[in-house]
């Protein structure tokens, strides 16, 4: 169990009395579950994400609070999320706040909490597919990115840039973060779905990590707590949790607050000639443009573009979506794609991939929203 540093006790939720829009939201979700299971060819490892409602979900007493709690400004209605992820393809958030710092971070999630509300926090929105549809309930866009050096190492909020966090460190003369520059996600994108490249990970840089908790209290997790692995995490997926009294199906996800690194002095030259290296294969072997970075996970002792590749699908596109003829695990967006048209492409790749080869990939981005 993590060690509570901090109390944000929800002593006031109510017990789980459904309100009728609630008991309309179960029939609602029951019926797309039915349909979504025939339309997502996936495992329960790749859910869409987030079918916790639909449009029946009722937010103008949680809009008020919302609104009185961070100012009218501060929340948007209806926001698109094409622009608050990397692909540049998703429909609106139903409520959106843009949190430029830690406290409006916390406060948007436990208001979400307290009145029951889906909520989903992003950071720079690169490893997810957010449904045209459209995304229910709060998405907070995390924006409270502080970064913090001390003689112990640095730590850092969970809306910093990871690659600009690993620029610094090595701009400083810290060891332990090189493989990180150029990864376009934040600390706590990185921190859930145990983000790596070139042989380096957060598995293996995190020191620990203070999260937000379902039950509305602050943990300082140990990185043993987050039962890492290849882009997984205790975090990702499947941590879906329920707070007290919270109706079904409202979930609360634990959200990073925070995350501190192991780090050790190096010698400045040997890290920026590294990162220069780094940055060289990235551009060598991976698309510009638009995309989530890889699709699809891995599978063991191969690799997922290679597969894909040899299954012949390089510059296959779907409306304005396209499996990059660079690096067959990205899907471009060339410009007005749909999400539609690129979950066309990543059926059309998985189908491939498994009647030629017999492998089932499953994705290592999470699709958002309803679908
Ligand atoms: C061009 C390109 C190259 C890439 N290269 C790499 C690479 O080399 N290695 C690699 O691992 N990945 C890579 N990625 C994928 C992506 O950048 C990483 O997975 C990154 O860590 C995601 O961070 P994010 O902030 O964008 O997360 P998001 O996409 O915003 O969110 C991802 C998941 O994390 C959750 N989340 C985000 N922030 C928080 C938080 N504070 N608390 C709780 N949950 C949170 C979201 O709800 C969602 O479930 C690449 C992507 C692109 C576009």
């Amino acid at each position: 169990m993590s060690e509570v540093i901090d109390g944000w006790g929800l002593g006031a939720c109510a017990p789980v009395v459904l309100a009728p829009w609630q008991e309309r939201l179960h029939q609602v979700r029951r019926r797309k579950r039915a349909q979504t299971a025939e339309v997502l060819p996936f495992e329960p490892a790749d859910p869409p994400a987030e079918d916790e409602s639909d449009a029946v979900i009722e937010h103008r007493d949680f809009l008020t609070a919302l609104r009185t709690r961070l100012g009218s400004s501060a929340v948007q209605e209806d926001e698109r999320l094409a622009a608050h992820t990397s692909l540049r393809v998703g429909g609106p958030a139903d409520v959106l706040v843009v949190a430029s710092d830690m406290d409006t971070l916390r406060q948007a999630v436990m208001l979400a909490w307290e009145h029951s509300v889906p909520c989903r926090v992003l950071g720079a929105g690169s490893n997810v597919l957010a449904s045209d549809r459209g995304v229910p309930g709060l998405v907070v866009i995390n924006r409270a990115k502080a970064i913090i050096f001390s003689e112990k190492g640095v730590r850092a909020e969970s809306g910093a840039s990871l690659s600009t966090l690993a620029q610094r460190c090595v701009t400083r003369g810290w060891a332990g973060l090189e493989w990180a520059t150029g990864i376009p996600g934040t600390v706590g994108g990185a921190v859930v779905g145990n983000a790596g490249a070139w042989g380096g990970d957060v598995a293996s840089a995190l020191a620990s990590t203070r999260i937000l908790q379902p039950d509305g209290t602050v943990g300082l997790w140990k990185v043993e707590q987050m039962k890492y692995g290849y882009r997984q995490s205790a975090l990702k997926g499947s941590a879906v949790e329920r707070g007290p009294g919270t109706a079904p199906g409202a979930t609360r996800r634990p959200v990073v607050l925070e995350a501190s690194f192991k780090v050790q002095p190096g010698d400045r030259h040997a890290l920026r000639a590294r990162v220069v290296e780094i940055a060289a294969h990235r551009r060598a072997t991976q698309p510009g443009g638009a995309s989530c970075g890889s699709v699809f996970r891995n599978p063991p002792g191969d690799y997922a573009g290679r597969l894909i590749e040899a299954a012949g699908l390089k510059g296959q596109h779907r409306g304005n979506a396209i499996i990059s003829p660079v690096h067959a695990n990205f899907i471009v967006n060339l410009g007005g794609a749909s999400a539609s048209d690129v979950l066309s492409l990543i059926k059309l790749a998985r189908q491939s991939v498994k009647e030629q080869f017999g492998v089932a990939l499953e994705l290592e981005i999470e699709l958002l929203g309803r679908w």
